[in-house]
């Protein structure tokens, strides 16, 4: 496995091999949730290269860039058993040259939810994947379904900006108890940890509810999980694509839930 830590570096590496590339960006603290993208990306392609970077410009004025957790040894560990071929390790010099001024922002789906909860996080976000597509040249790009509105936000600049590649979503790895792995569950404590299945559990029978036509299950759902001792931010159903009111075209219920200092995002689909 080939680590690479300047852009110099990233292209002989790409270089160096025939074939086409799947690209996995990440931010680190690497768990089973990221290794299936992995794994998915070796199906699509011969060669994967992940990228770790903890990207400064999505995170908002009021969140911690500094808490966010790193462990780039345990993560080289994890890619390099996983068979990855190359990791991006770029700097944030290497992303954002000096008096940089452009920036990709994507409107459309990256209204409400998390754009709302977070300003500044989806321009942030869309504009180091953007760069990561550019510098890697890959035939595929792997997100996680965990990171839904991510996940429509990136497919529309895709489309949007014609950049030649297939966008991948992959659906989302779960703790045996449901819920869905996070780099940020390591924060929870003994009795949130015991608290925090009870979201998904609360999306999935809300699904099941709405699905059947009954639409005050999506209010019920918000007030069980305030019961549950929840910060609810939203509990919504939206157009999966759009992220726009639910029409005729499939649709997704979106939550995003506070247990003590600790944002819980998760989602299901509406069938
Ligand atoms: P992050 O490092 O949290 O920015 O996540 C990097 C990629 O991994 C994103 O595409 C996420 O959606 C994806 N991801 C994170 N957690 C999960 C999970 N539990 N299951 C599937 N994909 C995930």
């Amino acid at each position: 496995m080939i680590v690479a830590q300047d852009l110099g570096a990233l292209r002989a590496a790409i270089a160096s091999r025939p074939g086409a590339w799947a690209l996995v960006p990440t931010m680190g603290a690497l768990h089973a949730g990221h290794m299936a993208l992995v794994t998915e990306a070796h199906r699509r392609a011969p060669n994967v290269v992940a990228s770790i970077f903890v990207n400064p410009t999505q995170f908002a004025a009021n969140e911690d860039l500094a808490r966010y957790p790193r462990d780039e040894a345990g993560d080289l560990a994890k890619l390099e058993a996983a068979g990855c071929d190359l990791v991006w390790l770029p700097s944030v010099a290497a992303m954002y040259p000096p008096g940089d001024r452009t920036f990709i922002d994507v409107s459309g789906p990256s209204a409400g939810y998390e754009g709302a909860m977070r300003p500044g996080h989806f321009r942030g976000m869309a504009t180091v994947v953007g760069k990561l597509m550019l510098q890697v040249g890959p035939s595929f790009a792997m997100f996680g379904e965990k990171d839904w509105q991510q996940l429509q936000v990136v497919r529309r600049m895709v489309a949007d900006l014609h950049f030649p590649l297939e966008v991948v979503g992959v659906p989302t790895v779960r703790e045996p108890d449901g819920l869905a792995m996070s780099s940020r569950n390591r924060f929870l404590s003994p009795a949130e940890r015991a608290q925090a299945p009870y979201l998904a559990e609360t999306l999935w029978r809300t699904a099941v509810a709405l699905a059947g036509g009954r639409m005050e299950a999506l209010a019920e759902g918000q007030a069980a999980l305030q019961d549950g001792g929840f910060g609810v931010d939203y509990f919504a159903l939206v157009d999966s694509t759009s992220l726009g009111v639910p029409g005729d075209r499939p649709t997704r219920l979106l939550a995003a839930a506070r247990l003590g200092s600790v944002r819980l995002l998760d989602n299901v689909p509406v069938e």
